[in-house]
């Protein structure tokens, strides 16, 4: 769970005495490290990826945080989430979906009753954005099985997912005794190359390298803590209007870490673009955003697909309903650590802007947005309750039985994740005025 650091991540970026402006501001500098023989501060050692950006923000000079956040995260050589598992109590952070198989049992029954409202389609797909380790999936999958004239539609799931490592992970957890010599790699005219491995009930796997290559068949999405991943420029308001944060290298003694976030003087592209929109009016000068373009892409290219093929989809994240402007964060073993430390080594991930997302699905006209509801409101209209009294019924033991119940509060307790995860779902939804379940209370987008 990523989001249990977020307060002490936020603590943490505004003492950051990495800010080129944190003494103007008035910002507290955090403690320093010193090397004991020259009281000089100790700078990390340089990894590989931090060498080269490094050396290219010497000859080109400071990159946006989107650009340090797509080489930080998904870098195919350093990057990441090209090492692999980075998941569960041995990595960096949990997620729900690997803290209860009851989320993606749920999630599971949420397409089941839409594939119900929107007049049971013969031929459908399941699309998972990020899938991690294949946990969520082979939930839903294990779930939705129990429904033979809904799960015969399922002409496959498709996964987007960018790092080998991972796929790796989300072939053995979906076709449970395979090897990587089972995946074979189609040749396909609309999507180029897609490494496919079927499972033993005859559903093929196959994975993508973006939405732009997804078959197009009515389509059941997700996107559980993806959109969190996609980069994001940071924009500072000032008297002369937006200004973009840049991150440059840092020679200085101040601190341990290699980078450091600039304003840039004068307008960027991105400045001059991005923030041209009414989502952002209202800011004051001295106010920070974050936007997240690819997420407005990606967003919209999902909406565009269940247009042209009918579908539903759902994006759970931790995140507001408004554009937010100090979120990002690293997480390293379960611990905060600062967004410019050793890159590479740490997970970076920011909020999720959700007005931006349904403001990015909104030109598309049959596509209806709804929400976002929190994620216990979510998990409360599928019967969370219900089904955790028959899990606790098989219990063997009372360990047992006492975790599933810690689970379910992590779940859906304020205080943890039920506040502060947000879902939003959309559908195609031109000839049915309905509204998906779970979502009934919230306002509809069209
Ligand atoms: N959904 C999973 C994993 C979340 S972590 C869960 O909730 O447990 C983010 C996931 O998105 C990882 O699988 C990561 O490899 C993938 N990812 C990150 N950036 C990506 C990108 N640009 N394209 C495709 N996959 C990406």
């Amino acid at each position: 769970m990523r989001l249990h650091y977020f307060a002490v991540a936020r603590r943490q970026l505004l003492t950051s005495s990495t800010l080129r402006l944190a003494s103007q501001a008035g910002f507290k500098a955090a403690p320093r490290r010193f090397n004991s023989s020259t009281t000089e501060p100790l700078k990390e050692s340089l990894s590989p990826l931090a060498k080269h950006l490094h050396d290219s923000m010497k000859i080109t000079g400071p990159i946006t945080m989107a650009h340090y956040m797509r080489q930080v995260l998904v870098n195919p050589l350093s990057g990441y989430y090209m090492k692999g598992d980075v998941f569960g109590t041995e990595g960096d952070f949990v997620t729900s979906p690997e803290i209860s198989q009851m989320f993606g049992e749920l999630a599971g029954i949420w397409y089941l009753t839409e594939w119900h409202r929107l007049g049971k389609p013969s031929k459908t797909q399941l699309v998972e954005f990020g899938p991690g380790r294949g946990t969520l999936m082979d939930d839903m999958l294990r779930a939705m099985a129990r429904f033979p004239e809904m799960y015969k539609t399922i002409q496959g799931v498709q996964l987007v997912e960018a790092s080998p490592g991972l796929r790796k992970v989300q072939r053995a957890k979906l076709i449970p005794g395979s090897q990587e010599s089972d995946v074979k790699l189609i040749e396909d005219s609309q999507s180029g190359h897609v490494q496919q491995c079927i499972r033993s009930d005859g559903i093929a796997i196959n994975w993508y390298d973006g939405i732009e290559d997804l078959p197009e068949v009515w389509s059941m999405i997700m996107a559980h803590e993806f959109f969190d991943a996609l980069a994001i420029h940071t924009f500072e308001k000032t008297d002369e209007g937006w200004r973009e944060m840049l991150v440059d290298f840092d020679d200085t003694n101040e601190t341990e870490y290699n980078f450091r976030l600039v304003r840039c003087p004068q307008e960027t592209n991105a400045s001059k673009t991005l923030t041209q929109n009414d989502m952002f009016k209202d800011y004051k000068t001295g106010d920070r955003i974050e936007i997240s373009p690819d997420s407005w892409e990606v967003m919209r290219k999902m909406a565009e697909l269940v247009d042209r093929n009918g579908g539903v989809g759902l994006a759970i994240d931790y995140g507001q309903d408004y554009a937010q402007g100090h979120t990002l964060r690293a997480i390293r073993q379960h611990k905060i650590v600062h967004p410019m430390s050793d890159p590479g080594s740490a997970d970076l991930s920011a909020d999720v802007d959700f007005l931006a997302l349904k403001n990015a699905a909104k030109p598309v006209s049959s596509v209806s947005t709804y929400g976002p509801v929190t994620q216990g409101q979510f998990l409360h209209s599928l019967g969370i309750e219900t089904r955790l009294k028959v899990l606790l019924k098989g219990a063997k033991t009372r360990e047992r039985a006492l975790d599933m119940i810690k689970s379910y509060e992590r779940l859906v307790n304020p205080e943890e994740m039920g506040q502060i995860y947000k879902v939003l779902a959309f559908a195609n939804n031109e000839d049915n005025s309905n509204v998906p379940v779970a979502f009934e209370t919230s306002p509809s987008k069209q």
